[in-house]
């Protein structure tokens, strides 16, 4: 195929999955009637954390000790290059299907509900806010849309533009620890204090790595008087 023609094509194929989404993302197989999303054999594969039936003894938790006071990490599923997870990650960062990350924050919101008793006394779901210019690049902030699927799951609900991201900071992909907190210190604020004030906070996100980007989100909240702050992610990295 010329490459001008497969570039057109590849187009055409995105626009049609933007409008009729009808393929697992995983395997690319035709959905069947009652799925979505995922067919049912990648949705039963997803190496899924069960983070949230051990909340208070993982490697995810640890990611922020001495760092800030957490009062819970979860995550939905483990986050591994070439799989299934980077697939969705990718559709939900780069496609526009802002819907897929409601359906798996909805999924997610649903099995936190019903095995763990982490989110009874949660008030308010955040998202980790994108700077202006990407949001408008993107037509929707990712996070807040995954916040909205664990919202109808769990009946808490999501405040949008408390925090905001002041500053464009630089892509975090090839940084290590120590630069991606250098990155991410000063870029977050709060807007009104008065809405986080007293409250229990599950700040959202969509793939925890290091946690530099939660834990400056955090220090904001706490800052802000916020009672206590936990993290949910759709995926997080095992290391
Ligand atoms: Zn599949």
């Amino acid at each position: 195929m010329h490459p001008a023609v497969q570039r057109i094509y590849l187009l055409f194929a995105d626009f049609v999955d933007l409008l009729y989404p009808t393929l697992c993302v995983g395997c690319a197989k035709s959905l069947g009637f009652n799925e979505g999303v995922l067919c049912t054999k990648c949705r039963i594969n997803l190496p899924e954390t069960y983070q949230h039936r051990k909340p208070y003894n993982d490697n995810l938790l640890n990611k922020f000790a001495g760092k800030v006071p957490v009062r819970f990490v979860t995550s939905f599923v483990y986050f591994k290059k070439g799989g299934i997870v980077q697939k969705l990650i990718h559709k939900i960062k780069y496609k526009g299907q802002k819907e897929v990350a409601k359906e798996i924050g909805c999924w997610y919101g649903y099995q936190l509900a019903s095995e763990s008793e982490l989110l009874t006394e949660v008030d308010l779901f955040i998202g980790v806010p994108l700077h202006k210019s990407r949001l408008r690049q993107r037509g929707y902030n990712q996070a807040d849309w995954i916040a909205k699927g664990l919202s109808e799951a769990l009946n808490i609900p999501v405040a949008e533009d408390v925090l905001i991201c002041r500053k464009f900071k630089d892509s975090q992909t090839r940084k290590n620890r120590l630069q991606r907190w250098e990155n991410v210190k000063t870029v977050f604020s709060v807007q009104d204090a008065s809405k986080v004030s007293g409250k229990n906070i599950a700040l959202v996100d969509d793939v925890l790595t290091t946690g530099a980007t939660l834990e400056a989100c955090a220090v904001e909240l706490l800052k802000s008087g916020c009672k206590s702050v936990g993290f949910i992610t759709l995926a997080a990295v095992n290391r």
